[in-house]
């Protein structure tokens, strides 16, 4: 893509509102326009990377049997009222037509895919079955002033399973688990799993992936030499300075976090809510078990800018920046350069505007490409290459530059 064509610009000072470093960051570097309080515009360079963080689910999802679909955003309101969610769920938005007639818009899609899947499931052998998808979510959420951490309109994939028994659905349960580590991972984060009650969901365990930084909104306790984690917003059983209760090692420390992910047993209740059953061997009517799994796209992107920036701006890892390079050309250089690499399948960004080369640096480092290469009358035949994360800067050539990791 070619800088001059994008239409975006950069700024230089941050929205007055902006609170956080992500909401700051994402704006001035052209990722992100605010529309109104938690709800944004993704602009070429943030869809870049909404993309690359689906994308990186969706493999994921796929590798343990998910099946994608696409569910609606305007749901019938009997669907709500069937589950106690018109009336219980105060992030619900409610919408009325012009014929008074009432709907739902999704915060969540129990309600859309627990019938759906009440349609072609008849019999056990149709279990286990998961589905998903990377889908808007609307939330009248009270408070909205973390950036794209928490959005009014927020993008999310959401899993969802069924099994015939409750060991079935562990089996599951475990391996989506695993699935959520290695997404983390992945897209460069260390997510802690919180053991949580299910909330408003089912009494049932629930686990929550968290990212520790100062931009989040739960309160953790968490041990430093092994995994044990726990949400404390609504547990008093333990405070900072305890000894671990896990590998009795070193004492607990608070953090704030962020939730990126979490899973939930369901139980019955959406299926019984459906009156979802099916067959077992015996030829006995039951309810399925289902689970539900979601992640926060649009909440993960920003917790990546959280994670990842220093003073200048941000430092994408590199499987969920916008662009592989980012190339700068002074002296009305580096058309030549642009289509080799482009014919070599690197996705660069060609910085060809005619701004002066400071403000090509600045904006270089502000939109955190992992890689930088300058051309101009003084790099000759060479290329100068330089990481975002090093101050060191080599002059390569062309074979080298293709070859580097
Ligand atoms: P929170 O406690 O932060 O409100 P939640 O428990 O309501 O989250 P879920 O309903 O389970 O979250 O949604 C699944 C995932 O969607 C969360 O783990 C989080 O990453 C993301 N998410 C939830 N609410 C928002 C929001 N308002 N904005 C952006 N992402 C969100
Ligand atoms: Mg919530």
């Amino acid at each position: 893509m070619r800088f001059s064509d994008s239409f975006v610009t950069t700024l230089r000072d941050a929205p007055k509102d902006a609170e956080t470093v992500n909401h700051k960051l994402l704006v001035r570097a052209g990722f992100v326009r605010q529309l109104m309080a938690g709800v944004y515009t993704y602009l070429p360079l943030g869809q870049r990377v909404l993309n690359k963080i689906s994308q990186v689910v969706r493999e994921e999802m796929d590798a343990i049997g998910g099946k994608e679909v696409l569910m609606p955003l305007m749901h019938p309101k009997e669907n709500w009222v069937k589950t106690g969610g018109w009336d219980k769920i105060d992030v619900l938005f409610h919408v009325k037509s012009r014929t008074d007639k009432e709907y739902a818009l999704a915060q969540s899609h129990e309600e859309v895919v627990t019938p759906l899947t009440k349609e072609f499931i008849r019999t056990y052998k149709d279990l286990p079955l998961s589905i998903y998808h990377i889908q808007w979510k609307f939330r009248d959420e009270l408070r909205s002033k973390s950036g794209i951490l928490r959005g009014r309109e927020f993008l999310m994939k959401d899993l969802y399973s069924w099994h015939l028994t409750q060991e079935d659905f562990e089996e599951f349960y475990k391996k989506a688990k695993e699935a959520y580590l290695k997404v983390f991972k992945r897209l460069g984060l260390t997510a802690k799993v919180t053991e949580a009650s299910g909330g408003g969901f089912s009494e049932k365990i629930s686990y929550e992936f968290e990212v520790l930084t100062s931009a989040g909104e739960a309160n953790i306790l968490y041990c430093s030499k092994c995994d044990w984690c726990v949400n404390i917003d609504d547990i008093d059983k333990y405070k900072e300075g305890d000894k671990c209760p896990s590998c009795k090692d070193d004492v607990l420390k608070h953090s704030l976090a962020s939730e990126v992910g979490n899973v939930f047993d369901l139980g019955q209740k959406y299926t019984k809510a459906f009156d979802f059953k099916v067959q077992n061997e015996k030829g006995e009517m039951v309810y399925p078990i289902m689970g539900c799994y979601g992640i926060g796209i649009t909440r993960t992107m920003g917790v990546i800018v959280e994670k990842f920036h220093d003073e200048k701006g941000i430092v994408w890892p590199k499987e969920v920046a916008p662009f592989d390079m980012h190339l700068v050309g002074l002296n009305g250089k580096g058309e030549e350069l642009y289509n080799k690499l482009k014919e070599n399948n690197i996705d660069v960004l060609f910085d060809d505007r005619d701004v002066p080369a400071g403000q090509k640096f600045a904006d270089a480092d502000l939109i955190g490409i992992p890689v930088r290469l300058v051309v101009s009358d003084k790099t000759g035949e060479k290329i100068e290459y330089k990481k975002r994360t090093s101050d060191e800067t080599k002059l390569i050539d062309f074979e080298e530059l293709i070859k580097m990791p």
